[in-house]
């Protein structure tokens, strides 16, 4: 069988050598040595002053929504994962959809002003796919209309914006270190920012609002990570110029193999420094898309519905909205198979089964 993604594993010895270190130890979590390794590791490859390890990609949002003391309107895509709308509703604030630019699958700039009202406080847009954002016109317009901008950017690890770091843009920027992810730590997250006193908000909402041990300085909460999944997220980081190296051959094999189809939109849009993250592709319409899903679910591949369905669709989203393109975009896209071990001959496998559905 094959599934949409499989984890990165380290060889065991390498894991097991800081096993044996926190044996010696006995320091299990709490800031620990492992946890501070990496998040030093982190800070220099990613190019970043600031970052916090945490348990997921999800608080990682609701940490930095709260520290940002967002309130009121919140203007977000619907085309992401649930968990960057369901923070916003979570943290009590109002997410208003902006419609994405359906080249990119990012929100659309242009359509962010016409949605600012007196309410909106801030700006928190998904680099979708590993495919950064337009942060440029994003930016001008959060400082235009002073608002606060959080980047969901559970996907975009190692992606590069002219040559920086993506993480360097809006006020804070997310990330998950999830199993599914093309960096991951078996489950965890991280926060980044440049702004020194927002770090220090982030520091002690982390550790249930404690400073120093004893004082509580603000509303916290548990948002900390332990030292077994610092080690697993150690060992990866030694491999991840190889990860990325190797889903970018990959992803070229997929489109040379597609090319037929003529699909695979994203790559065309996607300047230098993309993380190769996903590979989706975009069908002309729902019913094809069920089609090759069914063809290849009958040799045992599972590729995903991602993202589905738009989340301006979601029950507890009231009144109703609407996003035309992400809902188009969200009912025919399909995201192939990939992941480190996959081996030309699958995805070559993947792409003739795709291939063979398109003549009926
Ligand atoms: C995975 C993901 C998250 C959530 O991360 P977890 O670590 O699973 O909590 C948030 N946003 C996006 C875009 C994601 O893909």
């Amino acid at each position: 069988m094959i599934n949409v993604t499989k984890p990165f594993l380290p060889p065991k010895e390498e894991y097991n050598h800081y096993l044996k270190e926190i044996w010696r130890r006995e320091w299990l979590t709490n800031n620990g040595p492992l946890v501070n390794e990496l998040e030093l590791k982190l800070k220099e490859y990613l190019d970043v002053p600031h970052l916090f390890y945490v348990n997921n990609g999800t608080i990682a949002i609701q940490i930095a929504i709260k520290a940002l003391g967002l309130k009121g309107d919140v203007i977000t895509t619907p085309f992401s994962f649930v968990a960057t709308t369901s923070s916003i509703v979570w943290e009590n604030c109002r997410p208003i959809f902006v419609d994405i630019n359906p080249k990119t699958y990012n929100i659309d700039p242009k359509l962010i002003e016409q949605a600012i009202t007196p309410e909106t406080t801030a700006i928190v847009a998904t680099h979708v796919f590993g495919n950064a954002c337009e942060v440029e016109q994003i930016e001008a317009i959060a400082k235009k209309h002073n608002l606060k901008v959080i980047y969901d950017g559970a996907h975009a690890f190692g992606t590069q914006r002219n040559n920086k770091s993506i993480f360097s843009f809006g006020d804070i920027s997310t990330l998950s270190f999830h199993a599914t992810k093309l960096f991951h730590t078996i489950e965890g997250g991280a926060i980044i920012t440049h702004d020194a006193s927002i770090a220090n908000e982030i520091a002690r909402m982390r550790n249930f609002g404690l400073e120093g041990g004893e004082s509580i300085k603000c509303v916290g909460i548990n948002g900390k990570n332990s030292e077994f999944h610092a080690a697993m997220g150690l060992c990866n980081l030694k491999y991840i110029d190889e990860i990325l190296e190797k889903r970018a051959v990959l992803s070229a094999r997929y489109t040379k193999m597609l090319e037929p189809l003529r699909i695979g939109e994203i790559f065309s849009h996607a300047p230098n420094g993309f993380n190769y993250a996903y590979y989706p592709i975009l069908f002309k319409n729902e019913a094809i898309l069920l089609k090759v899903i069914e063809a290849l679910h009958k040799i045992y591949v599972h590729p995903r519905r991602y993202f589905y369905p738009s989340l301006e669709t979601l029950s507890y989203i009231t009144p109703k909205q609407e996003a035309k393109n992400s809902n188009d975009v969200s009912s025919r896209v399909l995201c192939l198979p990939l992941y480190h071990d996959l081996s030309f001959e699958e995805v070559d496998m993947i792409s003739r089964a795709i291939l063979r559905t398109q003549n009926y």
